[in-house]
Parts: C-alpha cells; sequence; structure tokens
C-alpha cells in the first residue's frame, strides 16, 4: 500500500528548528496538503520524505518501510516542483515517456504506460503534438502525465501551481484532485495558498515555525480552527479577532466583553474553561454576521470606515473607535461611510479562544 508516515521528523540548520517533532500518516490515495506561511518547513518536510534532505531526528515511513537511509531513487517518490517543464522539442507521447527511459523498459511497455496516462488524462488526442501546439491545460496535464507515469510510491507536489494565472490554477485544481483521487497513492502537497489547499486536499495540516499546528478535513481547518494562528490564517476574509474578557453565562447566554461593548452569544453548554474576568480572544468570520436593524443585546455597534465591493458581496470595514470589525454583506446592501450599524454575529459560528490561544470548545 502507497502509504506515508512521518514520526518525530525534525530538522535542523544549525542553531534553526525548521522543522519540529512532525507527525504525520497519509493513507493511500489520500492528499494532504502542507499549509504555512513562507518559512514554515513545508518545503524541508517534502525535501525529507523525498530523501534530498536527510531528517536530524525521527522516521520516514514509505509503504511502512523505514526508508531513512535509503538514496532518493531507492525510495521512488515523483517529485514535481511545478507542474510545466516540457522538453519543447519531443511531442507529448515523448515527453511523457521521458522519465521511464531510467527504468530499461521495452519500447512495448513504454507505450502502453504512455497509452494509459493518456487516456487518464485525456491526452489521447495530442500525442503526437509539440508543446508548442497545445492549450496551456493541456501543458498542464502533460506535466502530471511525467509526474505520474512512473507509478512512484507516493507523490509529491511543491506549490505546483503557482506559476499559473488565476484562471488556469482553478481548472487544475479540480483536474488535479480527480486524477490523484484514482491512483489510491499517498499524496503530499505543499502550498502556501489556502484556496489550493482547501480545494485538494482531503485533510489539511497547517504549520507554523516549523510545527503543525492543526491537521483535519478542509472543513474541520475552517470550522473548528484549533488555535489563533489557525483561526486567522484559514478564511478569507480574515476572521476578526477580538480581545476580551468572559462577564460570565447568564440566562443561556455567554456574556463577552470587548471595549465598551458587552455582547451576548446565546449558548446554553456550560463553558468550565471560562472564568469571570478571565482573557478571552473572540473570533468573528466576516461572514458569519448579519446587520439588526436596531442594537440589542447580541450585537456589537461600529460605524463605517470603508466600503470595499467585491462583486455579488461587500466588504465592509467598521470601527468602534478601539477596534476593527470587518463584515461582509450582499451586494444590494446599502450602507454610507460613517454610518452605525449592529452587527450581529452568528452564535454557532462564534469561536472563543484562551489566553494561551487555544481553542476554548
Ligand atoms: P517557502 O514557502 O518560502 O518555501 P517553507 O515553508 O517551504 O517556505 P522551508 O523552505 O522548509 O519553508 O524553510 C524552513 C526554514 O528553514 C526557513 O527558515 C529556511 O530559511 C530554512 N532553511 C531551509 N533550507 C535551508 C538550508 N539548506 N540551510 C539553512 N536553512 C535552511
Amino acid at each position: 500500500m502507497s502509504t506515508i508516515k512521518l514520526q518525530n521528523l525534525t530538522k535542523r540548520f544549525g542553531d534553526l528548528v525548521a522543522v519540529n517533532n512532525v507527525d504525520l500518516n497519509i493513507d493511500a490515495g489520500e492528499v494532504l496538503c502542507l499549509l504555512g506561511p513562507s518559512g514554515c518547513g513545508k518545503t524541508t518536510t517534502l525535501r525529507m520524505v523525498a530523501g534530498l534532505e536527510m531528517a536530524t531526528e525521527g522516521d520516514v515511513f514509505l509503504a511502512d518501510k523505514r526508508v531513512n537511509d535509503l538514496t532518493p531513487s531507492q525510495r521512488n517518490v515523483a517529485m514535481a516542483f511545478q507542474f510545466y517543464a516540457l522538453y519543447p522539442s519531443l511531442n507529448v507521447a515523448e515527453n511523457l515517456a521521458y522519465p521511464l527511459h531510467a527504468d530499461r523498459l521495452s519500447q512495448a511497455d513504454i507505450d502502453g504506460k504512455v497509452r494509459e496516462v493518456a487516456r487518464v488524462l485525456d491526452l489521447t488526442d495530442v500525442l503526437n503534438r509539440l508543446p508548442g501546439r497545445l492549450a496551456e491545460g493541456e501543458k498542464q496535464r502533460v506535466s502530471v502525465g511525467r509526474a505520474i507515469i512512473r507509478d512512484p510510491n507516493c507523490f509529491l507536489f511543491d506549490e505546483p501551481l503557482s506559476r499559473l494565472d488565476v484562471q488556469l490554477r482553478e481548472q487544475m485544481r479540480g483536474q488535479i484532485k480527480e486524477v490523484l483521487s484514482g491512483l489510491n497513492k499517498a499524496t503530499v502537497i505543499v502550498t502556501h495558498d489556502q484556496l489550493e489547499a482547501l480545494t485538494m486536499a482531503d485533510r489539511i495540516a497547517v504549520m507554523r515555525d516549523g510545527y503543525i499546528e492543526q491537521v483535519g478535513t478542509p472543513h474541520e481547518v475552517f470550522a473548528t480552527p484549533s488555535n489563533l494562528f489557525v483561526a486567522g490564517f484559514i478564511g478569507t476574509p480574515q476572521m476578526n479577532l477580538m480581545a476580551g474578557t468572559f462577564a460570565g453565562q447568564r440566562s443561556g447566554s455567554l456574556r463577552l466583553k470587548t471595549g465598551e461593548q458587552e455582547i451576548a452569544i446565546p449558548s446554553s453548554v456550560p463553558h468550565a474553561g471560562l472564568t469571570e474576568g478571565g482573557r478571552v480572544t473572540i473570533g468573528i468570520r466576516p461572514r458569519s454576521t448579519e446587520l439588526a436593524s436596531e442594537a440589542g443585546d447580541d450585537t456589537l455597534t461600529a460605524t463605517v470606515d470603508l466600503i470595499e465591493p467585491m462583486g455579488a458581496e461587500t466588504l465592509l470595514h467598521l470601527s468602534d473607535g478601539d477596534r476593527d470589525l470587518r463584515v461582509v454583506v450582499d451586494q444590494d446592501v446599502m450602507v454610507r461611510v460613517g454610518e452605525q450599524l449592529h452587527v450581529r454575529p452568528r452564535a454557532s459560528q462564534t469561536h472563543l479562544f484562551d489566553q494561551n490561544d487555544a481553542r476554548i470548545a
């Protein structure tokens, strides 16, 4: 079975801990995206799986076999840095066959593999064409084909779509996911683009400073971020994160104070993790709100500073003097700069984080 298992994987460059004690299991057929800001250790993790970088500590298992001491070629992984570099003087079939030459296969075996990959990627009709005569999407599919043709133990992709324009990226995200899901291999994709991760991954591992902050399905990391970093990193526009204090739980609501305002979040669950007067961070996604016609127990009041049209929606930047609040409304909601609004967060989608930045369940 094509699986990847990382156990206590650590990489130090001198004093810098680039990857810190990473544990991950990726199943056959599963696509895991390593997502995080620049420098968080994504590529170094991937390079340790490929054998291009030696682990300082910890183990890499491919198909249940410990591979720490194997060379990259002995590990038989397919690693692609981006889906592009095609040889311009070779036609599609020759480009696809290129990675097979080291394997000493018969011409009949090579032709068979090329035909199969071309069928999966819908390239059969263009096998004799040179790259210069291909549409952009076809070129991308050929480079995916080159990555998958050798039947490797697993697939490793580093920012595969980073050089593409927006439209092609959108197309490729869906296509790559479809192709990979039919191959039953463990796949790791490194990206700093959350949209890429949310659309292509079965699970996302969010990294920061060498650590894995959270591993979960795209829905889990979006809907239940385990800490403040993940909450702020996943989701656009970014989640509003407001410093506050817990003012007690009364009549089925959590009372939260932020600046001069107090807001009630309906909740019947007793929150053992909260103490009255204790510091909390309140997380409200800009889309998890509605505008109320008047101020209430469950609204925050703020003034419109800036109106940013985004097509079907409008992003409003509000302020109550002390803190900013971003709210997304439908394009047909008419407001003016300077107008006072009452914003009601959706109770079930309001997040709370404790003094250590951890999610309060
Ligand atoms: P990016 O998206 O910018 O590539 P990343 O998350 O992939 O970032 P890495 O490339 O893994 O991050 O780098 C993690 C840290 O390790 C960074 O601080 C980087 O400067 C450092 N680093 C990476 N390779 C080396 C090296 N060969 N020698 C010294 N430091 C390195």
